[in-house]
């Protein structure tokens, strides 16, 4: 980490307290443009931020303000998207195993909906007229990176499988819905362009069987370098390559359609930084351990995926370096990272873990009743409390107090 950045966190630190996550909004802007600037031979093009990663409100008003639309997966996303400023058609909406219901309500909202369930499509044909709706494809292309998060597979429940095309034809004729969409997301992670065009492919034949198409969404999955040595989803040659199909494909269509991506991770991801104090230090028969004051309450990725996020001790930078397990203080089997080198760890130090802008406080929890941190937005040099520190009272806003 550059040392003017490690400068800047620990202000940082000191004036708000650990633990603390902080986002560079710069860092945000340049992804966002990165992935415009691929696809710059497209007419049409929409980035539309997959909010899940992060919905702190003013994450997505910034959204808003440097231009992206939102993807957004449950109705209370969707309403988030519309207080922070996003216009209905902003939004889109691509909910996986959720009731009619709450499909009705975002058709109420005037958001665009996308459907990955053949039965439902079917009920919304036969119930609501006149809005029209995209369909999410499960192209059955392996692309994931993990298990958990790969969405393509065989046995997914994600989208609707390109073998049940012509059942999806006739739930359209029958029902008479409008489809002006088509949509894959294959999952976290690409680290492979080629297997991403295949899918792509699979996208554009499936197109070809709808004729008012407004957009073609290719999901995401772009991977970033969580540790050095990391591959990276090659973004210039993904948007090179996919902007040559496109472009054809437009042509054989006879119309413009609209290119949509919606990354959460690629914009969002390295834009994070959590801090956290060093509670004390630990040795056993085999490990020295570095016990922080947070859990996987505030950062679960490593128990749960297990993740990989870089740690460095920006409270020395200089030290000699040595060994240590880093835990947190859950009362389970509470892992950060194993046998990490850093720089000398003492009480009462600041260890930064990377990456924590994308899928860290938005998974984040109040296990063990512990109190969710303050989340900081950097924009041009200036430094705003985009959330603050929750306390003991926030724990009982839900709760009924009755005499037992
Ligand atoms: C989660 C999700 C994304 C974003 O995935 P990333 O790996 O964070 O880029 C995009 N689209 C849909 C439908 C999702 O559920």
């Amino acid at each position: 980490m550059e040392s003017a950045r490690i400068q800047q966190l620990e202000k940082l630190v000191k004036e708000y307290g650990a633990p603390l996550y902080i986002y560079d909004g710069n860092v945000i802007k340049n992804q966002y443009h990165r992935l415009i600037r691929a696809l710059k031979k497209v007419e049409n093009v929409k980035v539309n931020y997959a909010c899940k990663a992060n919905t702190n409100l003013n994450i997505l008003k910034y959204f808003k303000k440097i231009g992206a639309g939102l993807d957004t997966v449950s109705i209370q996303e969707v309403q988030l998207g519309l207080m922070a400023g996003f216009e209905p058609k902003e939004i889109i909406y691509t909910p996986n195993g959720v009731s009619l219901e709450e499909i009705k309500q975002a058709v109420e909202l005037g958001v665009h909906v996308n459907i990955d369930n053949l039965t439902l499509l079917e009920h919304f044909g036969q119930e609501i007229k006149n809005y029209p709706v995209g369909i999410r494809i499960n192209p059955h292309i392996m692309a994931g990176g993990n298990k958990k998060i790969s969405v393509g597979h065989i046995d997914s429940k994600f989208g609707i499988s390109i073998y049940q095309l012509p059942h999806i034809l006739s739930v359209v004729k029958n029902t008479g819905l409008k489809i002006d969409g088509i949509h894959m997301h294959t999952g976290s992670d690409i680290l492979d362009v080629e297997v991403f065009l295949q899918g792509a492919e699979i996208l554009f034949d499936t197109a070809k069987n709808f004729e008012n198409l407004e957009y073609l969404d290719f999901g995401s999955g772009f991977k970033v370098p969580y540790k050095e040595g990391d591959n990276e989803t090659d973004i210039k040659y993904l948007g090179e390559k996919l902007t040559e199909r496109f472009l054809e494909f437009e042509k054989e269509y006879y119309k413009k359609v609209t290119l949509v991506f919606e990354p959460g991770k690629f914009l969002v991801s390295q834009s994070g930084f959590f801090l956290a104090a060093v509670n004390s230090i630990k040795q056993t028969t085999s490990t020295v351990f570095a016990e922080v004051d947070s859990g996987f309450n505030h950062l679960i990725r490593p128990m749960f995926y297990d993740s990989y996020h870089n740690i460095t001790n920006i409270s020395n930078p200089k030290g000699r370096e040595r060994f240590y397990t880093v835990v947190g203080y859950i009362c389970e089997t509470d892992t950060f990272g194993t046998n990490r080198k850093l720089h000398e760890v003492h009480e009462g130090d600041i260890l930064c873990f990377e990456n924590a802008g994308a899928y860290c406080f938005s998974m984040s929890s109040n296990y063990n009743s512990r109190l969710k941190p303050s989340e900081i937005l950097l924009l041009n040099d200036k430094s705003l409390l985009i959330r603050r520190r929750e306390k003991l009272e926030d724990l009982l806003t839900t709760t009924e107090e009755i005499t037992i």
